[in-house]
C-alpha cells in the first residue's frame, strides 16, 4: 500500500482514510508499514484536544456529537469522530460511529468520521483507534471525538486514551437507575444531563444539583474539579457551554503541565498493556511450551505439582527458545 504521507499531513481527507486502512489491517507486511507510518508522522501528532464521549444507548451521544460537531465545525475547527465498539459480543458488529447516525456533521468537508473496526487482534479495537487519532492528528484535525457505548471494557479503554473523559446522562435521579457502572463516574471529567428540554427541564436541573453534591465529595486529584452541566443536543441548548468548559481545561492544563503528564501516564500504560500481551501471543505460539502444556495442565489439577512451578517452567521454555 502506498500512502501518501505529504496528503495525509495536508489534511486531504481521501489519503487519511487510505492510512487508516493500512493501520487497520491485520496483515503482518501492513502491520509494519503502518508503525513505520506512525512513527515518520508522529512529529505531528498531539495538537488536537481528545474528547471522550460515552452514555448509554438512547441517551442521545449520535444528536449530541452531531450538534457539538457542527458547532465546532462553525468555530472553524476541524472535528474527528472515531468509535470504540464494545468488546462484548452482545453489542454485535459497528453500532456506533456510523454517518446515517450523524448525517449533517457527516457532510461537512471538516468532519470526518470514522466506525470501530469491526475486529482488532492485538491491542483490540482500542488500539487501532489509538493509531487513528494519531493519524487524524497528523491531518490537522483540532478536536478528535472518541465515542462508546457503556458495555464491558469499553469506557475505561476510552478513558485511559483521551484528554477529557464525559458521560452523557439522562434527566432522571441515579446512575444505578441508568447502567452506569461506579468506575465510571469516578473517571468523569464532566458529567453532562441531556435532554434537558420540555418536560425534562426541571428534573434535569434536580439531577444536576444531585450529581453537584456527590462529585463534591468525590473530587478529583489533579487540578480539574469535574463539572455537571445540562443541555439539549436535540434543540442545540448549551452545546457552546460545554464546549467552552472543555475548552478551559485545555487551557489550564496545558499551562500547567497536566495534560502533557496525563498523555505521557497513557503511553506509559498503553506500551505496559502492550507488551504483556505480546508476551502471551509469544507464550501461546511458543511449540515447546504448546507441547509441554497438556502435561503440566494435568499435572497442576492432578495435583502433582504446584501452580508456581508449572508456570515457572513454561516461562523457561520461552526464553530458553527464544
Ligand atoms: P444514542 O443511542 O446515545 O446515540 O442516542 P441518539 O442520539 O440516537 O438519541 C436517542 C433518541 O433520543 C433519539 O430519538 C433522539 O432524537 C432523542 N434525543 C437525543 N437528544 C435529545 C435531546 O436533547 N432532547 C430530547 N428531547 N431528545 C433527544
Amino acid at each position: 500500500m502506498t500512502i501518501d504521507i505529504e496528503a495525509l499531513t495536508k489534511g486531504n481527507s481521501r489519503a487519511l482514510a487510505k492510512a487508516i486502512t493500512l493501520v487497520e489491517s491485520k496483515k503482518v507486511e501492513h502491520r509494519a508499514q503502518a508503525q513505520e507510518l506512525l512513527e515518520s508522522v508522529l512529529p505531528q501528532t498531539g495538537n488536537s484536544i481528545r474528547i471522550g464521549i460515552t452514555g448509554i444507548p438512547g441517551v442521545g451521544k449520535s444528536t449530541f456529537i452531531e450538534a457539538f460537531g457542527l458547532y465546532l465545525v462553525s468555530q472553524g475547527k476541524r472535528v474527528a469522530v472515531l468509535a470504540v465498539d464494545p468488546s462484548s459480543p452482545i453489542a454485535g458488529g459497528s453500532i456506533l460511529g456510523d454517518k446515517t447516525r450523524m448525517e449533517m456533521l457527516s457532510r461537512s468537508s471538516d468532519a470526518f468520521i470514522r466506525p470501530s473496526p469491526s475486529e482488532g487482534s492485538l491491542g483490540g479495537v482500542a488500539l487501532k483507534t489509538r493509531e487513528t487519532m494519531l493519524l487524524c492528528e497528523a491531518a490537522g484535525y483540532d478536536v478528535i471525538l472518541v465515542e462508546t457505548v457503556g458495555v464491558g471494557q469499553s469506557e475505561y479503554e476510552v478513558a485511559s486514551m483521551v484528554d477529557f473523559f464525559m458521560v452523557l446522562m439522562l434527566p432522571n435521579a441515579g446512575d444505578e437507575l441508568q447502567g452506569i457502572k461506579k468506575g465510571i463516574m469516578e473517571l468523569a471529567d464532566a458529567l453532562v444531563i441531556n435532554k434537558a428540554d420540555g418536560e425534562s427541564i426541571n428534573l434535569a436541573t434536580q439531577t444536576r444539583r444531585h450529581y453537584q453534591s456527590a462529585l463534591h465529595l468525590l473530587r478529583h486529584s489533579s487540578f480539574w474539579t469535574p463539572q455537571v452541566m445540562t443541555c439539549s443536543a436535540i434543540k442545540n441548548e448549551n452545546i457552546e457551554a460545554v464546549w467552552g468548559m472543555i475548552s478551559d481545561f485545555q487551557v489550564d492544563a496545558t499551562k500547567n503541565g497536566a495534560l502533557a503528564g496525563k498523555r505521557a501516564r497513557q503511553a506509559k500504560e498503553w506500551m505496559n498493556k502492550l507488551l504483556h500481551e505480546m508476551l502471551d501471543i509469544k507464550l501461546k505460539e511458543n511449540p515447546s511450551v504448546k507441547a509441554l502444556l497438556p502435561e503440566l495442565n494435568r499435572k497442576v489439577t492432578d495435583g502433582q505439582t504446584t501452580p508456581f512451578l508449572a508456570a515457572q517452567k513454561l516461562i523457561n521454555l520461552l526464553f530458553e527458545d527464544a
